[in-house]
């Protein structure tokens, strides 16, 4: 009996917002793949429309990937090519792929890699923070219960951390995070990047929580949240031996953004503290150093 070669499991990276991202190599194997496995075949439509590729298109996403995965492995050990891709970036990085390609590997199938645009990757080249080590998180649990614990369990990470948001937890994230690792550790915030409102915030965690507290568009659109290790900022995270009270610090911070009474608030929230007790130092500080 004579034997097909197998096909080769493209993954394929693409862009995050700017088309322009798409590689010519990429645009080149999606136009020679007998088949795309694509995370929303309606979006990727999209994509492959504008390029003018032709290649037929079969939905992989969280819910089929299971089952999905040997239909698309009984292609590929037939001799079909194959490329994956998903919705923005590179398929299996906080998204669907990684059961296919190990599937893939496991039965013998060759797997290729034709890189490109990642969010994580693209925010940590212009954070300004450390990135000879750094740690992704993916998307950090959606209950504040569970995210406060996760939190609690990288306080002493000394890697840059990366994290996806969400727009609508950004502001409790920001804030937990503040009252997780201290509100005067380095963080960025890196929105809609290689889009039209593509902005970069850096600053304190206590700035940029205060900064989403303060305004809403900060939080619209596509997040990266990026921490700075715990190693250069140990002194100053809550226990810590830097001088004054963390609650102090997370005001003095705060104070200088936003008013008083919601710096309280938010101050009391990342140190654990009452409101009125919060409120009473606001008052005391502003007193002593004039802040608003
Ligand atoms: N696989 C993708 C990658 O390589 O970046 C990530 C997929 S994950 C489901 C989507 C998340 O990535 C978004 O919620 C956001 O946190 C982040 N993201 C994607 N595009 C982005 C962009 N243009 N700017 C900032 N963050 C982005």
């Amino acid at each position: 009996m004579a034997n097909t070669p197998a096909g080769r499991l493209y993954v394929v990276a693409t862009p995050i917002g700017n088309l322009g991202d798409l590689s010519p190599r990429a645009r080149q194997v999606l136009e020679g793949c007998a088949l795309v496995a694509a995370e929303d075949t309606r979006h990727s439509g999209v994509l492959l429309r504008h390029f003018q590729i032709a290649t037929p298109l079969v939905s992989l996403h969280e819910h089929n990937e299971r089952r999905r995965a040997p239909q698309l492995l009984a292609r590929l050990t037939a001799g079909a090519d194959v490329a994956l891709i998903s919705d923005a970036g590179t398929p299996a990085i906080s998204d669907p792929g990684f059961e296919l390609v190990r599937a893939a590997i496991e039965a013998g199938v060759e797997v290729v890699a034709v890189p490109g645009p990642c969010a994580a990757i693209a925010a940590l080249s212009i954070a300004g923070l450390a990135t000879a080590e750094f740690s992704f998180l993916g998307f950090l649990p959606a209950r504040a219960s569970a995210r406060r614990r996760r939190l609690g369990e990288l306080a002493a990470e000394p890697r840059t951390l990366v994290f996806y948001e969400s727009p609508h937890r950004l502001g409790e994230m920001l804030a937990d995070c503040a009252s997780a690792f201290g509100a005067t550790r380095g963080a960025a915030l890196g929105r809609e990047l290689t889009k039209l409102h593509e902005q970069v915030h850096r600053g304190t965690l206590g700035e940029l929580a205060a900064l989403a507290a303060r305004e809403a568009d900060v939080s619209r659109g596509e997040l990266v949240v990026l921490v700075e290790g715990a190693a250069v900022a140990a002194a100053d995270a809550p226990g810590g031996s830097s001088s004054g009270a963390p609650l102090d610090q997370a005001l003095r911070v705060l104070l200088e953004e936003l008013p008083l009474a919601q710096a309280a608030r938010l101050a009391a929230r990342i140190c654990g503290a009452r409101d009125n007790e919060a409120y009473r130092r606001a008052l005391a500080l502003r007193a002593t150093s004039g802040s608003q």
